[in-house]
């Protein structure tokens, strides 16, 4: 018996907080919370976070576009940083990776989305960490080999959203005249040339030229050349991943998980229209920093009132804010009510911690902090059944995956537990 005496209780359902209480735990299992008769510690606990989208956390290819891989130190460094930040379960959206070796506390969920368009939309955008064992194992077989669901369906990589503009972009740009381009500018350039919906009749010159010059590209590149590599980068793949949003519901319904998409103004009509289906889905970032705020809330709220679980990612918000600019989609759909899940995205490896982003929201008044830890914890577990079963909840009976921190500063945390064990 291990018993943690003397802390305020969020329980993860979304309930009031609980002030003074023990909880004990029996191996890996909750069996009683009760008034405590200690001293109290001022820490809070709160179940181990659950977190839907994250990249970079399995061995295998990077991202829904079969990048090559990370080193196992770096997969390695992500996984530790997800639990530094309070996450024990972590969902990895690559979704190409082989079966996951238990080698890391945390606990490792995947995703697949290998699904033909979506497996030649990775294969035109990029492809270039896919052997051959990737690209035959299947959705089918991922999903029989314990898979949790498809996702993600699209990505910043295939879609014209993010990866686009912190990867392809400023690589070829650098390729070609050997300056470096920063995320926001390699964005302002791809939606001067393509627009935030990516289409090929989006083309603006003017803009294009306001980029070239915003990047420090006037005299190196001309528009036609912008025009060229943003639209080899971006189109050959996007129609291909635009099919594959459609494939992957159908997969989904057939194997009856949810389907997790890359929600974003690229993908939004295909989205909406596979949310119509009826197909569990989760749609991933709904706060993506390619819609405008009117459009995100409006979108969102469409897809929730056909059941789809509207997700908000952290992204690079609070932090690095290579791309995303500030909170205000996040917080108008807080703000909205529309809010089911919270995970981080990958935002180049840059993404703020979900427990910083709730601190932040709640002192600004968006959420209430039990209603936004149920949306990192049981909201996550109920959305996706097979990916935290009994976690996600302190409640007698569930797991132990436990965080204690400080509520002043909730992205303060002093411990984290999985299984029981302090972690
Ligand atoms: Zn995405």
């Amino acid at each position: 018996m291990n018993v943690l005496q003397g802390y305020d209780l969020i329980d993860g359902q979304g309930t009031p907080i609980q002030r003074g209480v023990d909880i004990v735990i029996d191996g890996d299992t909750i069996r009683e919370i009760r008034p405590t008769r200690a001293e109290p510690t001022g820490m809070l606990v709160i179940p181990g976070l659950i977190n839907n989208h994250t990249h970079g956390t399995a061995y295998g290819p990077l991202f829904p576009s079969g990048h090559e891989a990370l080193s196992r130190e770096q997969v390695r460094a992500n996984l530790d940083r997800h639990l530094r930040e309070g996450t024990t379960t972590v969902m990895c959206v690559d979704g190409f990776v082989l079966p996951p070796e238990e080698t890391h506390p945390i606990n490792v969920k995947l995703a697949s989305c290998n699904t033909p368009a979506c497996l030649e939309a990775a294969t035109v955008a990029d492809g270039g960490g896919l052997t051959e064992a990737n690209r035959a194992f299947t959705a089918q077989q991922a999903i029989e080999a314990g898979a949790v669901a498809l996702g993600e369906i699209g990505a910043g990589h295939t879609l014209g959203g993010g990866g686009a503009s912190y990867m392809y972009i400023p690589a070829e740009i650098e390729k070609r005249t050997g300056v470096t381009i920063t995320p926001r500018q390699a964005n302002a350039l791809k939606v001067a040339v393509l627009g935030r919906h990516i289409s090929a009749t989006a083309f603006d010159q003017a803009a294009v030229e306001q980029a070239l010059a915003g990047a420090g590209l006037v005299g190196k590149l001309e528009v036609k050349d912008v025009r060229e590599i943003v639209s080899n980068i971006v189109l050959p793949a996007f129609d291909i991943a635009l099919r594959g949003i459609a494939e992957a519901a159908d997969v989904a319904r057939q194997f009856d998980v949810p389907v997790l998409v890359h929600n974003a103004a690229a993908s939004m009509s295909k989205v909406a229209a596979a949310a119509a289906t009826g197909v569990r889905m989760i749609a991933g970032h709904s706060n993506h920093s390619s819609f405008e705020l009117r459009e995100a809330v409006q979108h969102a709220e469409r897809l929730k009132g056909m059941g789809a679980v509207i997700d908000v990612s952290t992204l690079d918000t609070f932090g690095a804010r290579r791309l995303t600019t500030g909170p205000e989609l996040l917080y108008a759909l807080f703000e909205a009510g529309l809010v089911d899940t919270i995970s981080t995205d990958y935002a180049g490896g840059h993404h703020d911690s979900i427990l910083l982003a709730i601190d932040q929201a709640t002192k600004a008044g968006v959420v209430s902090l039990p209603a936004a830890i149920a949306m990192a914890t049981a909201n996550v577990a109920d959305a996706i059944p097979g990916i935290a079963p009994r976690r996600g909840r302190v409640v007698p009976g569930a797991i132990a995956d436990l965080v204690v921190t400080d509520p002043a500063n909730l992205h303060n945390v002093r411990m984290v537990m999985v299984s029981g064990t302090v972690v």
